[in-house]
């Protein structure tokens, strides 16, 4: 009974699927016994789900109005769409960003910028080019809208970004279409933890800026940034490279709350395009909320405010500033007891730099290592021929020895 283009489409979550088996395995053998490293959460040494005090205290306090009314517009609060600028293209950004227009739209989390952006930009038919390690939902995403799926290698044989497939692929599809869509997630890349250099930033921008003939839509997702150690110093000089970009290269940051606060179920995010040419933002600003009003019709207005409430003013700010600090350098810890224990035990994985989650490349055998370690009762979450394990959500006495039983597995199957 599905319309045509809706048939075929089944979602297999694989995530969703693999956490229930781990809820199962609490329950018959208790949590102690238990490694859960499938959430993409952040959670306590507790294992509870990492709660901001600032946030809490702040939601708590909003206003019956701001927390049940509808938002005054589609877009999203004015003061919402400035506050999200300001985060990702820091306070200074009119003067720095000489010759380049920015304009945001509230958007249901990450994922709701995600869909935006392609559904609006994607030709029916196109390709969209992903990173070979990349988080599933953005397939599925395409392939909602009609499109069909291109990888790039993420990494080359030194474990950097992978420049050259890279370009390679980007001109392929120049050649053949007229709107290249493509995602770029950095930093605290899903499901690695990579993060480009600067380097990597000049000579991805030097490449963009050459294209010509071809429109050039570049998602940037950033859903993890604030968890990531990169420094102001050179995130603002990476800042600075969007300078001098050519009409035909649209910039759209997919920004999300989940992460940010801590906020996963509310749904909060936001779209940031990035354009030389004003008449690009003004077309970005007319057809998205046309898109908003028919999906989700409009952002939660407490979402929204808890986020103003907290960025606009400086005690509030610092407290947040702070808490986030804790949960780095616990995310830090636990990095640190894995990757040393992956080195002493010659675990192979993916470069790891910052965020959430670090893989192992398992190979064909990944069935085969999962089984095994699900019997053991360890359970990640299988991504292409690896396994990703999230440092976000396993306390550091459960990652003590957990490289060792992946060997184990790896080497037995
Ligand atoms: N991008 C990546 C890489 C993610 O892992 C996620 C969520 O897991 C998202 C975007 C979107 O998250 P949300 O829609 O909750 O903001």
């Amino acid at each position: 009974m599905l319309a045509k283009r809706y048939t075929g489409k089944k979602l297999v979550d694989n995530i969703f699927a693999t956490s229930k088996k781990a809820k199962q395995a609490i329950l018959k053998f208790g949590k102690e016994n238990v490694i859960n490293a499938t959430i993409g959460s952040l959670y306590n040494e507790d294992e509870k789900l990492a709660v901001y005090d600032v946030v809490e205290s702040v939601y708590r306090n909003l206003s019956p109005e701001d927390l049940y009314a509808y938002a005054s517009n589609v877009i999203g609060e004015d003061d919402y769409l400035e506050e999200v600028i300001k985060v990702v293209f820091y306070e200074d950004y009119k003067e720095v960003l000489k010759g380049i227009h920015i304009a945001s739209i509230a958007t249901t989390g990450g994922t709701g910028a995600l869909s935006n952006t392609i559904k609006n930009y994607m030709d029916t038919g196109d390709k969209v080019l992903l990173p070979n390690w990349m988080w599933g939902t953005y397939k599925n995403i395409v392939i909602e809208n009609g499109g069909t799926i291109e990888t790039y290698q993420l990494f080359n044989e030194n474990g950097n970004f992978n420049f050259e497939d890279f370009k390679n692929k980007v001109l392929e599809l120049a050649k053949v279409q007229n709107n290249v869509v493509l995602v770029i997630n950095e930093p605290s890349h899903n499901p690695t933890g990579f993060r480009m250099t600067y380097e990597e930033w000049v000579d991805l921008m030097d490449f963009f800026k050459s294209i010509r003939d071809t429109n050039l839509i570049v998602i940037r997702d950033v859903a993890y940034f604030e968890y990531d150690d990169r420094g102001e110093e050179e995130t603002k000089k990476i800042r600075k490279l969007l300078v001098g970009l050519p009409k035909n290269v649209l910039f759209m940051y997919a920004f999300s709350l989940s992460k940010s606060l801590s906020i996963y179920g509310m749904r909060i995010g936001a779209q940031i395009a990035v354009s030389s040419d004003e008449g690009v933002i003004q077309e970005f600003k007319d057809a998205i909320p046309f898109s908003c009003r028919t999906t989700w019709s409009n952002i939660p207005k407490g979402g929204m405010k808890l986020f103003t409430t907290i960025m606009k003013n400086p005690e509030l700010k610092a407290n947040f500033l702070n808490e986030k600090q804790g949960y780095m350098n616990l995310l830090n810890e636990r990095a640190n007891i894995f990757l040393t224990e992956a080195k002493e035990q010659n675990l192979e994985i993916l470069p790891y730099k910052s965020g959430f989650f670090v893989t192992v490349p398992v190979g064909e055998t990944v069935d085969k290592v999962i089984e095994d370690l699900e019997n053991k009762n360890i359970f990640v979450i299988k991504f292409d021929t690896g396994i990703r394990i999230g440092l976000c959500s396993v306390p550091k006495r459960k990652i003590k020895g957990l490289a060792k039983k992946i060997k184990d597995s790896i080497d037995k199957s």
